[in-house]
């Protein structure tokens, strides 16, 4: 699983060193409800992303296992604790897996198994509303969990702490961003770039004709950017064929 490589050199490349940089550790994770909460205007100290600020939100999946070594969270710009109003706000995870299975079926089970874990995170205090159309992730932090502590590091861990749950991934970085001279229209294309591999990947993954012409299909400018998701479709022997073709005409 090697589609989204080249965007988390990318991001990594675009954010440089980041301000803090923590271990997880599972004793640090947040509190989880395990199902959402209802944060209040009035009950709530800001919202990272809150009103028209950037609010970006992607995550690439690699088995590089050089790519994710570690368990970790990463923070660019100001910590939950030193933010006093609305700010901009991004949240990028990234996912070191095995090697998906060759098996369609299986494959398409282990990324939606995956799918599944990013929206079933609830850190008390910490209202998600995200919208996968728009890549937008926006948050409501209430004044009682920042009373309490809460932290990106504790949050993260949280993060990390479910994904884990998952026997398939091997390494969760999960990166915070609220630096507001952050790129974040750069990251908002990554993240647009990354939604349109997913769904195509998916796509193919829940069955797609084997004769299907590449000129013909809508997906066409994904798969003729990023490598690997031809191969998905039609295997490395059917796109050697494909391209033989080509060629010959
Ligand atoms: S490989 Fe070709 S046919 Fe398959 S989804 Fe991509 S563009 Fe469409």
């Amino acid at each position: 699983m090697n589609l989204y490589n080249t965007f988390i050199q990318d991001t990594e490349s675009m954010l440089g060193a980041p301000k803090q940089k923590w271990a997880y550790a599972e004793r640090d994770a947040w509190n989880d409800l395990g199902e959402s909460e209802l944060v209040l205007m009035r009950d709530a100290a800001f919202e990272l992303g809150g009103g028209s600020k950037p609010a970006v939100n992607f995550t690439c999946v690699t088995s590089d296992a050089n790519l994710v070594p570690a368990d970790e969270i990463l923070l660019y710009g100001p910590d939950l604790k030193d933010i006093k109003a609305d700010t901009p706000f991004a949240r990028i995870v990234m996912l070191g897996v095995k090697e998906i299975s060759d098996d369609e079926q299986e494959a398409f089970n282990a990324i939606q198994n995956m799918e599944f874990v990013k929206y079933h995170v609830f850190p008390e205090g910490y209202m998600m509303r995200v919208s996968p159309e728009s890549s937008r992730e926006q948050i409501r932090v209430s004044k009682k969990a920042l009373k309490k502590g809460i932290s990106f590091r504790s949050v993260g861990c949280d993060f990390i702490k479910q994904y884990k749950k998952n026997p398939n991934i091997t390494g969760v970085r999960v990166i915070f961003v609220t630096d507001p001279n952050v790129d974040y229209k750069h990251l908002l294309e990554t993240a647009k770039k990354v939604g349109d591999v997913t769904k195509t990947m998916n796509k193919i993954l829940e069955g797609m004709p084997e004769d299907l012409d590449c000129a013909s299909c809508s997906f066409k400018p994904v798969c003729d950017e990023v490598e690997g998701l031809k191969e998905l479709h039609f295997g490395k022997d059917g796109v050697k064929k494909a391209k033989k073709e080509c060629d010959s005409r």
